[in-house]
């Protein structure tokens, strides 16, 4: 049985976001946007959390977030790097220095921004069934409007909206698979001078020329980057919990005496007929 691993990346500045903080402890919902993150793959079926965070935060996502939530995966806290595959890449040495071989050879990792706190556990139970399969999968939704290539105030070109998928996390490999990437990447001068790496797949596209999987991601799913964000994932966020307490049917138990009968709602199908009156609506 394969391990689970994941490293959540939250050792960027978020200047898009403004305010005071970094966006990944700004608060949405009563809790830090860092801490329904890492709740969901707490309850999903990932084993082990390496967080990553900006260097000198350490001690202060342990108390504020990893401790006061009880988030109990979490196994290590690292300082991340300048770029974002630089904190990824610190992630990765954090778990390749403690695993063994054999661990290593088995371990699945996937990669998430800590920005982006509607994740769900279904969605990364996905990502670890798809790279049963596949050695790299990431999640993807189609894009809904035309994406035109612009520079100087002008359009270049009009790509075939067909082909366009907006690309999310968490990004799942086998372990071996994306630190053969790395070792090639930082090995690499030239390709780290000219080629700027912006997600995870990206590495194994470019320097290992291997095959990528796109599995339906989640629309809901969006990365907090500026303030109207953060209003859109609040009200996703609503929606999430009606539908949670619709579908909730309370438990009762067998030895309550007063335990209420459970009300079903059946549809009257004579409602407005005469024959209506054998209904109790
Ligand atoms: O900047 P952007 O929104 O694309 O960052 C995506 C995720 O990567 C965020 O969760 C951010 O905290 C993280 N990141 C990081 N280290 C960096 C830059 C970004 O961990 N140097």
């Amino acid at each position: 049985m394969r391990k689970v691993y994941a490293i959540i990346l939250a050792a960027g500045n978020g200047h898009r976001m403004g305010g005071t903080i970094a966006k990944q402890y700004q608060i949405l919902k009563k809790k830090p946007v860092l801490c329904h993150t890492l709740t969901a793959f707490e309850q999903s079926v990932t084993d082990r959390v390496v967080l990553v965070v900006s260097p000198g935060m350490e001690e202060y996502a342990k108390k504020e977030i990893v401790s006061k939530y009880n988030l109990k995966k979490v196994e290590a806290i690292v300082s991340g790097g300048k770029e974002r595959s630089d904190s990824v890449y610190a992630g990765m040495c954090y778990l390749h220095a403690n695993l063994s071989k054999k661990e290593r050879e088995d371990a699945v990792v996937l990669v998430h921004d800590g920005a982006r706190p509607l994740v769900t556990p279904e969605l990364i139970a996905k990502m670890v069934n798809a790279v049963k399969k596949e050695a790299c999968a990431i999640p993807a939704v189609p894009v809904k409007d035309t994406i035109k290539r612009a520079g100087n105030g002008f359009v270049k070109g009009t790509p075939d909206r067909s082909e366009l998928y907006l690309v999310q996390t968490p990004q799942t490999f086998h372990f071996l698979l994306l630190w053969e990437a790395f070792e090639k990447y930082y090995a690499d001068k030239v390709v780290q001078k000219e080629v700027k790496i912006t997600d995870d797949a990206m590495l194994v596209e470019c320097m290992l020329k291997k095959k990528v999987a796109v599995v339906e991601g989640d629309y809901h799913n969006i990365k907090l980057t500026t303030p109207e964000d953060m209003y859109i994932a609040r009200a996703f966020m609503v929606e999430q919990r009606e539908n949670f307490q619709k579908n909730y049917v309370p438990k009762l138990k067998k030895t309550h005496l007063y335990a209420p009968k459970p009300r079903f709602f059946v549809r009257n199908p004579h409602r407005g007929t005469r024959k209506n009156r054998f209904y109790a609506e």
